[in-house]
Formats: C-alpha cells, structure tokens, sequence
C-alpha cells in the first residue's frame, strides 16, 4: 500500500518535474531559477531516495532542511520524518512547496521558515538533509558543527570540491584550514558522487554527497582561538610554520594582538622571556611589573625569537600545517597559550563567542 502510494507519488513529481523542464525550456516558467541563490534543482529520483536512506532518519525525527527549492527532497523527508523544518530565502519556492505539499496532504508536518538560512537561528533538530546552494557551503557547514544545537547528523549535498576537502586529512593536497576546523568537532563520511546532469538547470560542477556525525568527544579548546590559531597557520599550509612565523605582517599583527590583550586582561605576558632577555638593552623595560605594552611591544625581534622558541621547543619548525594532525596542532596552540600568545582577539563569555563563531563562520573556513 505505502508503496504504491510511493510510486505514484514519484510518478506525479516526475510529471510535475517534466512540465517544469518543459516551461523553464521554453522561457514560460512561472518561476525563473537563479543561478544567483544556487537555484539548481535535483531532479533524479533515485539520488533523493539514497540520499534520504543514507541519513537514517527514525520516525520520531525533526529532520531540518536548507533550501528545500520546489521541495524535491522535502516530499520524501515528509514520507519518513514526524517533522520537516525548512528554511528556504526565496518566497516563489515556499509557494510551490507549500503547494505541492498541502497537495499531498502532509503540511501538517511541514514548518516553512521564509528567511536566510545563515541569518536565521537554528532550530531543535535531530538530523540536516539538504541539498543546499553551494555558495554558502562553508558558513553553513560552520554553523552546523560550531552551532549551538546538538545533533544526530548531517547528510549534504555539496560541491564535489568542496566535500573533497571536508574529506582530507593530513597529508593530502586538499588538506586545509576548512576541514581542520570541521573534523576537530565532526567526522565526514563520503556518501556518493552525483552528475551535473541530476540537476535542473544542469550546473557547471558535479557534486558529492557527505555525511557529517558530531564527535562525542571534543577536545576543550576555546573554538575561537583554535579557529584564529588555524587561520594563521594555514595562511601557507605548505610553508614550514618556522617560516610561516617569521613574516613580519603577521608577526606585527600577532604582537599588537597581545599588547590589546595584555591591557585586557592586566596581564603579565611573557614574564619568563622579559626577566631572562631584557634586563640590560633597555632598563625602561623592567619597570612597570611586566606589562606587554611598556616592555616588549614595541620589540619585533624579541617577540620572533619567542615564538621561534616555542616551535623549536615543540620541535614545529620544520613541520608543515597541512601535515599536522589535530593532537599535534593542539599541542602545539597549548604551548603558545602556555606563553601566554593567542590568536583571538577578546576573551568573551561563550554564548556570545557562540554567536561570533556562527555569524563569523564565513572567516573561519
Ligand atoms: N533542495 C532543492 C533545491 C536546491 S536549490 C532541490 O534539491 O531540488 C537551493 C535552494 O536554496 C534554492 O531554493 C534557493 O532559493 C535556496 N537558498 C539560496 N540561498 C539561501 C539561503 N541563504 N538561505 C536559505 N535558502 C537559500
């Protein structure tokens, strides 16, 4: 009977998918596509349904969907899911979907946000199942596994390239600072490669299905400070970090960073290092108990030889980011906080680093 009642329903949206191509095709489309809002539509059946397969979705799940366009994926959500919440930008969709899904009888289990995935707060889920536009792949994907809600999975539909490089791991040409910072809190699992040609317009690159699954266990690392840490290594992944740590921009940056953070927090920074090397090139810089800012801020040369001390002391400066793994990235963040050099800007109370790290996360992949 559910089958039947399946197999229709996939006659119907074929028909429907058929008229639609047909009317696109002959610029009669009441709903032009645009290429703009990533409005590629997936059009082949058989790719839905292993898509909703692979997510494991229980009957007593939210499954929460970004970008549901003319609802093609949504349909068959509604068919496993209790719940499907949607959040879609572009009104003419919600039309169509709310539509076709009344049609069917299911909008009872259907809640439809009309917003910017990326500006809207997520909200309760157990899994994402979506087929999104993928030029906000990384923010969203950030959102997701940096976001505050906890969650089962996330079964997306992304550009291949770009799901190649959530993919990496140490060591391969795609490693890089985005799946660094995914894979410290999530493991990405490859589902499927799918054609251009599933797609209505066809697009320009082909696409691949992953699977994203939260760690249980997260290293305690500020998340901000990982993310800035990141951002400066993997600025030349494939330079060595003694080299890496020696341009003089980023240094400047990275000392005035501490010289703010210094007044900040009142802190003594690299007390150890003004005690041993200071004393005698400049009395000015013993007095006032330490402070970065009256001691070694304006010292470009002691601030380089620090930091080449702490890579040397790790054994880093040889080594290459896109090489690292996490524990060795992490010890090495360890050793610089331990000196009392971070990467972040301010220290925040953690709902408000939470909503940074979610409005930011553009800058964090
Ligand atoms: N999931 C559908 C449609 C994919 S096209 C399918 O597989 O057929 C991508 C959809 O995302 C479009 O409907 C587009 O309007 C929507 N979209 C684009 N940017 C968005 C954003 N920032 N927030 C929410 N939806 C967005």
């Amino acid at each position: 009977m559910s089958t039947r009642r399946f197999n229709n329903v996939k006659d119907e949206d074929e028909q429907y998918h058929d008229k639609l191509r047909r009317k696109t095709e002959n610029e009669e489309a009441q709903i032009y596509l645009l290429k703009s809002r990533g409005q590629h539509l997936l059009m082949n059946p058989r790719v839905l349904n292993t898509i909703v397969q692979k997510s494991n979705i229980l009957p007593t799940d939210t499954v929460l969907e970004i970008g549901p366009g003319t609802g093609n994926l949504t349909l068959k959500l509604l068919e496993v899911a209790e719940k499907v919440i949607a959040i879609e930008i572009d009104k003419r969709m919600v039309e169509i979907l709310h539509k076709r899904v009344a049609e069917r009888g299911l909008q009872d289990r259907l809640t439809v946000i009309c917003q910017d995935a990326l500006k809207t707060e997520f909200p309760q889920f157990d899994l994402m199942v979506a087929n999104i536009p993928y030029g906000i792949s990384s923010p969203l994907v950030a959102k997701l596994v940096y976001g505050k809600n906890s969650y089962r999975s996330g079964t997306l539909l992304l550009q291949k390239e770009f799901a190649r490089r959530l993919l990496a791991n140490p060591g391969d040409s795609e490693f890089n600072r985005l799946a660094v910072n995914v894979k410290l809190v999530a493991d990405v699992e490859f589902v499927m490669n799918v054609s251009k040609k599933d797609f209505l317009p066809c697009p320009k690159v082909d696409s691949s299905v992953v699977k994203i699954h939260p760690k249980t266990e997260i290293p305690e690392v500020d998340f901000n400070e990982w993310c800035a840490f990141t951002r400066t290594c993997f600025t030349k992944k494939n330079k060595t970090l003694g080299a890496i740590f020696k341009q003089k921009g980023m240094l400047m940056e990275l000392m005035k960073l501490q010289e703010t953070k210094g007044d900040e927090e009142n802190n003594t920074i690299y007390s150890d290092y003004h005690v041993n090397d200071a004393e005698d090139e400049d009395g000015a810089r013993n007095e006032g108990n330490g402070n970065f800012s009256s001691t070694v801020g304006k010292d470009l040369n002691l601030f380089k030889e620090i930091i080449n001390d702490i890579l040397r002391s790790g054994g880093f400066e040889d080594k290459r980011p896109s090489k690292l793994s996490h524990e060795e990235l992490l010890d090495l963040l360890s050793l610089f906080n331990q000196a009392r050099i971070h990467f972040h800007g301010q220290v925040k109370p953690m709902d408000e680093s939470e909503a940074e790290l979610a409005s930011n996360a553009t800058m964090l992949l």
